[in-house]
């Protein structure tokens, strides 16, 4: 673990000079053209493309991640930048609305409009894909845009302060660095959107600040992501892509597999196959492995090594930790319960609780007893298990027989339901959430729509046009 750096914060007094600054580009009609919008997505490709191994060794200094996973977060963000680049024009054009034979002639059409100054604050976990995506979506749509990143991710955050600047057009973008302060004070401005990307309780104060502003908020939250295990399934394939979903960045993903549902009478054989892909990705202990994260600061490991000390459950994998590393191997919990320490809160972290139960229709009771999740997993082979489950819950996404994997999906909104979230994001989605639908009409001044519509006039006689 390398030393963490000091983040310089910005003044709390220049906050309202950016806001102020972006508001005056936007009426001078900044980023109105389509051009303009694309050499700033250009721009910012080649951002990450010409600092690629500042950006590795940023997130090996923020969260210890493995060389692959930081190419893929990279990589994965110059890929939206390339598709919003060639589909800009295609997301921008003006829509005609459905034909009908009443409305023709008033030419309806759907205009879309950059919302305007739009603030995105971030979390620490994927700290360039969840700071540039947004980015990305409203500068496609027009917007100038003002990212927060997360002060959990000093090294990442501070890179991206430093080359945004250099990259893109300060007029239309800007960084602002920072904690709650710093947060708080961005957030009694008004905004003409907010989109926030973090955790459920740091959610409220934002929709709270936001009410005195009527600032649209958009909510990309996070929550338990169940996974349900139908024993049927091809369990060492399932077992693999679990263990995959838990272990990268060590658990602080999202949408990572909180906790497994599964048949009491499986439970033992579920738990062994999860521990041989564990010994298949980790021949040697995870903690000398370097394809393996670090916890993001002692808080959150304490936090986390807190709910460990306190389950009832058995350890079946794992339990490890050292806090000088920030370390939590990979565990898996056996027989936990309902009100279990595991199941009081998102796990964030490489922690697998396992949960018993007796049946398919237990787990469905299960998971509608607790908040929407963000991501609801099941393993099986049979379509008739796997939408029994679909069918009788709710969460933002519902994946079968893989994790992780529909978020990087071209074509695929990912948001949140309930606790989880509101709104969607990545890619067109992320376009959507910064644009407004702007209804137009062009009524011509022929006598004909006067006399299909006249009736509309005082003084009301008989209905003579339909509707
Ligand atoms: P967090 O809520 O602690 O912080 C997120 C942001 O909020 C940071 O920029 C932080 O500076 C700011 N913040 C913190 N306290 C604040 C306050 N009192 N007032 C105003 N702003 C404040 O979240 P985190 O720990 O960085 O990230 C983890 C959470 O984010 C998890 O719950 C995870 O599921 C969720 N998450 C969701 C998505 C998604 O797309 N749905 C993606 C990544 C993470």
């Amino acid at each position: 673990m390398s030393d963490t750096p000091e983040l310089k914060y910005t003044p709390l007094e220049e906050i309202s000079e950016i806001h102020a600054t972006l508001r005056k580009s936007f009426k001078a009609g900044k980023l109105r053209s389509i051009e303009d919008r694309k050499t700033q997505i250009l721009q910012l490709a080649y951002l990450i493309q010409d600092n690629y191994e500042r950006f590795k060794a940023s997130f090996a200094s923020d969260l210890g991640r493995p060389t692959l996973e930081t190419a893929l977060q990279l990589d994965s963000t110059i890929s939206d930048c390339k598709i919003a680049y060639d589909r800009v024009e295609k997301w921008a054009r003006t829509e005609k609305a459905p034909f009908s034979m009443n409305f023709a002639a008033l030419r309806p059409v759907i205009r879309k409009e950059p919302k305007g100054v739009v603030l995105s604050i971030s979390p620490f976990n994927y700290p360039v894909w969840l700071a540039l995506g947004p980015m990305i979506g409203a500068i496609a749509a027009g917007n100038c845009f003002v990212l927060k990143p997360s002060e959990l991710s000093p090294a990442t955050s501070g890179l991206l302060a430093e080359l945004i600047p250099k990259y893109l057009d300060s007029d239309v973008v800007r960084v602002v660095l920072g904690a709650v302060p710093e947060t708080t004070k961005l957030l009694e401005l008004p905004w003409d959107h907010i989109l926030y990307t973090g955790s459920g309780r740091v959610a409220k104060i934002v929709c709270a600040a936001a009410a005195q502003t009527l600032s649209p908020v958009s909510l990309e939250l996070g929550g338990k992501s169940p996974v349900v295990i139908d024993p049927k399934c091809d369990l060492k394939t399932a077992a693999k892509r679990i263990m995959w979903g838990k272990c990268v960045n060590a658990g602080q993903t999202c949408v990572a597999p909180d906790y497994i549902l599964v048949p009491e009478q499986s439970e033992q054989t579920v738990i062994d196959a999860l521990k041989e892909a564990h010994k298949e990705f980790y021949p040697s202990a995870p903690d000398m492995s370097s394809d393996f994260s670090h916890i993001v600061n002692k808080s959150h490991f304490n936090r986390l090594k807190n709910l460990l000390d306190k389950t009832s459950g058995t350890i079946e994998l794992g339990g490890q930790t050292d806090e000088s590393k920030l370390f939590i191997a990979p565990t898996i919990v056996k027989g936990v319960k309902g009100g279990d320490s595991l199941m009081s809160e998102e796990l964030f972290g490489p922690i697998l609780p396992v949960v018993p139960v007796k049946d398919v229709d237990a787990a469905i009771e299960f998971i509608n007893s607790n908040d929407h999740p963000l991501t609801l997993y099941v393993f099986s082979q049979d379509s008739a298990f796997k939408n029994k489950v679909f069918d009788n819950t709710q969460s933002g996404s519902a994946i079968a027989n893989d994790t992780l994997l529909h978020c990087a999906t071209d074509g695929l909104p990912f948001g949140g339901i309930g606790a989880s979230g509101s709104g969607y994001h990545t890619r067109k989605y992320t376009f959507d959430m910064f644009t407004h639908l702007r209804s137009s009409i062009d009524s011509p001044s022929w006598l004909v729509i006067d006399m299909a519509l006249g009736s509309r006039y005082p003084p009301y006689t008989v209905r003579t046009f339909f509707l």
